[in-house]
Parts: structure tokens; sequence; C-alpha cells
């Protein structure tokens, strides 16, 4: 299993589930290469195969070269999860600037595109591959719109869900299934980026279930639409948002 962004948050939590359930995982990073190692320690520790593996997803020569890294450690490729993501700073609209914008649709948007490209191109039965499982990781922000906050971040999101069902239906015939998990509000770091570290602590309690959900919460689907568990599930999206 290949982990964009699996070296904190909701990635982390992912790798550490998956290698209990016996994957091997490829945990990868763009800046932070102290906490993938350590989930690749851990992981190791009970047992498990993981590398931590340093790459841009918004670059095409880096995410050819986390594949390829992939490939040569740890085998045949069986799931990509697209989890890296960022946002910036809470804004209104008008004060977007076109190099934010381009920023994070440039993460957010192209690097799930070309590590989904990667994928199909090792899963798919047409190129000679066994078939397996893409899980993308959305939000439901693309529901919501994220009003006042990052409407830019909710937009990235919303091609990711167009994306999961375009080619959920393009490579349905080809032994892959391609599902996305869209979390809520979650406790990770990724809320300091978008100025308030507090941000579940604020929202949570408003939610449906009382309080902001954890990284594990949202790895459970993950690990579930990875597997042949889901087996009949292909273009879905499973809202890990406290009912919201
Ligand atoms: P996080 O704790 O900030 O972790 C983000 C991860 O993405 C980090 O491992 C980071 O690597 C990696 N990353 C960022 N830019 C990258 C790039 N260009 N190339 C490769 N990796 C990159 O965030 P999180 O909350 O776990 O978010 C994970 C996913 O869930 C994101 O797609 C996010 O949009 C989505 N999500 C989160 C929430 C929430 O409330 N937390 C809600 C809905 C959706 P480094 O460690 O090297 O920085």
């Amino acid at each position: 299993m290949l982990i964009t962004g699996g070296g904190r948050g909701i990635g982390a939590a992912t790798a550490r589930l998956a290698a209990e359930h016996g994957y091997g995982v490829c945990v990868n990073y763009v800046s932070n290469r102290e906490p993938a190692e350590r989930v690749v320690k851990d992981i190791e520790d009970a047992g498990g195969k993981a590398l931590a593996v340093q790459a841009n997803v918004a670059d095409a020569n880096d995410v050819e070269r986390l594949f390829h890294i992939c490939d040569l450690e740890l085998g045949t490729l069986g799931v990509l999860v697209n989890n890296a993501g960022i946002l910036e700073k809470q804004a209104r609209f008008e004060d977007i600037s076109a190099e934010r914008i381009d920023r994070v649709f440039a993460v957010n948007v192209r690097g799930a595109f070309l590590c989904a490209r990667e994928a199909v191109r090792r899963l798919s039965t047409k190129h000679g591959g066994a078939g397996g499982a893409i899980v993308n990781v959305s939000s439901i922000a693309s529901r919501l719109g994220s009003p006042n906050e990052y409407i830019d971040y909710a937009a990235s999101k919303g091609a990711i869900d167009t994306m999961t069902i375009g080619l959920a239906a393009e490579v349905a015939g080809e032994g892959i299934r391609v599902n996305a998990v869209r979390p809520g509000i979650i406790e990770t770091g990724i809320h300091a980026s978008g100025g308030e570290p507090s941000r579940v602590g604020r929202i949570g309690p408003s939610m449906p279930l009382g309080r902001g959900g954890t990284a594990d919460e949202v790895a459970e689907a993950i690990l579930w639409l990875a597997s042949d568990k889901s087996s009949y599930s292909t273009g879905i999206f499973i809202d890990v948002g406290g009912g919201r």
C-alpha cells in the first residue's frame, strides 16, 4: 500500500492500521522526514514492513520516482491511498490570490491525479497488472464549500470527488476499484495551516455526534475501501463526518 502524506495525521493512522492488517506500507512525505521515519520504525518494531520516501506529489518526476522506489522495495502495488493534502489560512473568497489557488490545486488535485495515473498503469489488467484499489481522501468540504474559510480547498476536494466517479467507471472492467473517504473535522495538524490549531475544539461540539473525529476513525474507513471486504463498491463515498 502506498500512502501519500503518510507521515502525519490521517495518513500516519492509515499506515499503522494497514501494517496491522499485513500490508507492506510505503509512507510518502514531502518535508517532515522525522515523523515519517517514526511511523516506519513503529511498524518495523511490530514486525511489519514499511519504508519512508520523500516526494512532492505535485511534481510529476517525483511521483514517478516515488512509485518506482515502491515497486523496487515493496513489490507489486495493491493499493494507493491518495491522502496528501494542504489548505491555507482561513480567508474570504475575495482575498484568495491566484498563486494560492495554484498551490492548493497543485497538491490536492494535480498530485492526486498524477498518483492515480501511476497506480492505474501498474494495477490495470489492461496493462498486465493484477488489479487493486485506489482510495482518495476527499473531504465533507466538497459538499459544504467551506465558506469564510477556504473555498479553494473545498473546490479542490470537489475535483477529487469527480475524479473518483469518472475513474471508477473507466477502470471498473480492469480490476481496479476507486472510492473515496470524506472526513469531517478531524484532530490533526492540518488546522494549524488554516491559522486555527484549535478549530476542532471550536467546531467539534456543534457536530451532530458532539465532537471532532480522530485520524484512527478515518483510517478504518480507508482500510475497508482498500480491502476485498468492499469488493462490490466502486465510485462511492464514505463520509466520516460526525453526522454532517
Ligand atoms: P496533516 O496532518 O497536515 O498531514 C498532511 C500530510 O500530507 C503530511 O504527511 C504532509 O507531509 C503531506 N503532504 C502535504 N503536501 C504534500 C506534498 N506536496 N507531497 C507529498 N505529501 C504532502 O493533514 P491531515 O488532516 O492528516 O490530512 C490528510 C488528508 O485528509 C488531506 O487530503 C486533507 O485534505 C484530508 N482531510 C482532513 C480533514 C481534517 O479535519 N483533518 C478533514 C477532511 C479532509 P509532511 O509530513 O512531509 O509535511
